[in-house]
């Protein structure tokens, strides 16, 4: 559905990614890595908010490589970036109906859905976004991308500065939506253990390269951990 083909990409000078291969379905896509491994990297540039160095990208059976950010957005891919996805002056409300404009299903139908898998922000709905917690911060990221009905949803480490429970919550979310809507998800984390969790499959990022691209279940943490530190 969505092909990554010898994807290169960076900052000015600095050569961040490199040759990097792979594809991904109906799925959940982990990206692993250590501390500047380049997972954010990969996530902004598949989003098209980095421009892509050498590469192609196909969607659907289309190429995408040239594709700009708000067009991708407007053919089902949504990207939640680590931090700053929230409007802080608007409501919890205004900024879902925010991720509505794109996408043609009723809005009040999608919004119904959102509060459904996150209970949290109907009870919030009408609280400044700049006002809620972390965790609660990075449910309305999740669930305004959400809005947009994707079909491809790029996740850069939500669980960032969230305590245990929320990441919980947040990732039996992510989960469920996978499940429910089909929905292919690529996930950058640092959390390797619970993401294993909600993996199908792991792609391991050292040093920009790809390390290891495996199925989830037959993956042991051992060995996780010994690509982390290659
Ligand atoms: P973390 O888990 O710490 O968030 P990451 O795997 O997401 O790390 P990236 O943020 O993609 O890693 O960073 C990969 C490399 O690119 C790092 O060496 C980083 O210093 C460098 N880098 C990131 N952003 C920029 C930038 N704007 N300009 C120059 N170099 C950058």
């Amino acid at each position: 559905m969505f092909d990554v083909q010898n994807l290169s990409s960076g900052y000015g000078d600095v050569q961040v990614l490199s040759d990097l291969t792979f594809g991904i379905g109906n799925e959940v896509l982990a990206v692993l890595g250590a501390n500047g491994a380049g997972k954010t990297t990969l996530l902004k540039t598949l989003a098209k908010v980095l421009p892509l160095r050498a590469g192609a990208l196909e969607w659907d059976g289309q190429q995408v490589t040239h594709t700009p950010a708000h067009e991708l957005s407007n053919r089902g891919i949504a990207y939640v970036p680590q931090e700053g996805n929230v409007f802080p002056n608007l409501s919890v409300a205004e900024n879902l109906s925010l991720g509505a404009l794109v996408g043609t299903r009723p809005k009040d139908e999608r919004l119904d859905e959102v509060y459904t898998l996150f209970p949290r922000l109907a009870e919030r709905k009408d609280q400044r976004a700049g006002s809620l917690s972390g965790g609660e911060g990075q449910m309305l990221a999740v669930g305004r991308a959400l809005m947009q009905d994707p079909k491809l949803l790029l996740l850069d480490e939500p669980s960032a500065g969230l305590s245990p429970l929320y990441v919980d919550t947040l990732f039996q979310t992510i989960a469920e939506a996978r499940e429910k809507r089909g929905l292919a998800i690529i996930l950058a984390e640092q959390n390797a253990k619970k993401t294993m969790e909600i993996a199908d499959r792991v792609l391991v990022l050292s040093l920009g390269r790809m390390h290891l691209l495996e199925e989830a279940k037959s993956l042991s943490m051992k060995r996780l951990m010994q690509a982390y530190h290659i």
